[in-house]
């Protein structure tokens, strides 16, 4: 049976890239997506043009039942489940004076709820020799004003991948996440000006900004024969930026 992954977020940015390498890995993939349905349709036929398996599920990561119908309508399509990439994510800035409530409660509900629960449904559904991945940030090591809520939902989820590596002993089943520093993305973009653009792609010794294509790398790193013996481990992808 061939393998198969789901990769949430995927219609667009970080896991777009990853959803196409896993595809091209040999993985039949689920590109999930909250709202764009009409990207993440875009995502599934590039990579059936190219002569790999997809569909698009949608479901918001922060919602139990959303959740548990992905992984029972991947089940039922594909039959097996090996590989679980939560990317999807969001990154709304607010210094902590501002006491935005609001913003905190959604980032954590988007970021942190949306990973615990799919982790949990991985854990019960991946299969023996699988691979759990999920989403952290390079930018928990430089605490930027602002990132407070951001950061807080990140380091969240740093806890959850190393406790559940060590609830999946027996398993045969790796949990790690990875944490990119900034990658040209909307997320990374979004309002920013030309000028604070340039000088966060000058802060990694690499001087230049992530590409998805460079997370997607790491992604099917972690999740192919080679990456085995990675576990319970941040893998801080982003060219320096420390
Ligand atoms: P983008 O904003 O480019 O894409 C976000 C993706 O997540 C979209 O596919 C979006 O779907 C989906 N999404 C958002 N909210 C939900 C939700 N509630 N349920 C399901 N899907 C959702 O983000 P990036 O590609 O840049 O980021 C991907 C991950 O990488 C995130 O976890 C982010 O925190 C992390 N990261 C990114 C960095 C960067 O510089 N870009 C740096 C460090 C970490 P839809 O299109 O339907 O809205």
């Amino acid at each position: 049976m061939r393998k198969t992954a789901i990769v949430t977020g995927a219609s667009r940015g970080i896991g777009r890239a990853i959803a196409l390498r896993l595809a091209g890995d040999g993985f039949g993939v689920v590109v999930n997506f909250a709202g764009n349905a009409a990207k993440a349709e875009e995502t599934v036929n590039e990579i059936v043009s190219a002569g790999g398996r997809a569909i698009a599920i949608q479901a918001d990561v922060a919602n139990p039942d959303d959740v548990k119908q992905l992984f029972d309508k991947t089940l039922k399509t594909y039959g097996q489940i090996d590989v679980v990439v939560n990317n999807a994510g969001i990154m709304p800035v607010s210094p902590i004076a501002k006491n935005d409530v609001d913003t905190f409660d959604k980032v954590i509900a988007t970021n942190l709820r949306g990973t615990f629960l799919v982790l949990a449904q991985a854990a019960q559904h991946v299969a023996e020799g699988g691979r759990i991945i999920a989403f952290s940030s390079s930018v928990l090591a430089k605490s930027f004003p602002a990132y407070g809520p951001y950061i807080a939902s990140k380091a969240g989820v740093e806890g959850l991948v190393h406790v559940l590596a060590n609830e999946l002993r027996g398993h045969k089943i790796t949990v790690n996440a990875v944490a990119p520093g900034p990658v040209a993305t909307e997320l990374f973009l979004g309002d920013k000006t030309e000028e604070q653009i340039a000088t966060f792609s000058k802060l990694a010794p690499l001087e230049r900004l992530g590409q998805p294509e460079d997370i997607a790398s790491v992604v099917s790193f972690l999740a192919g024969p080679d990456g085995g013996w990675i576990n319970a481990q941040v893998l801080r992808a982003n060219g320096g930026f420390a």
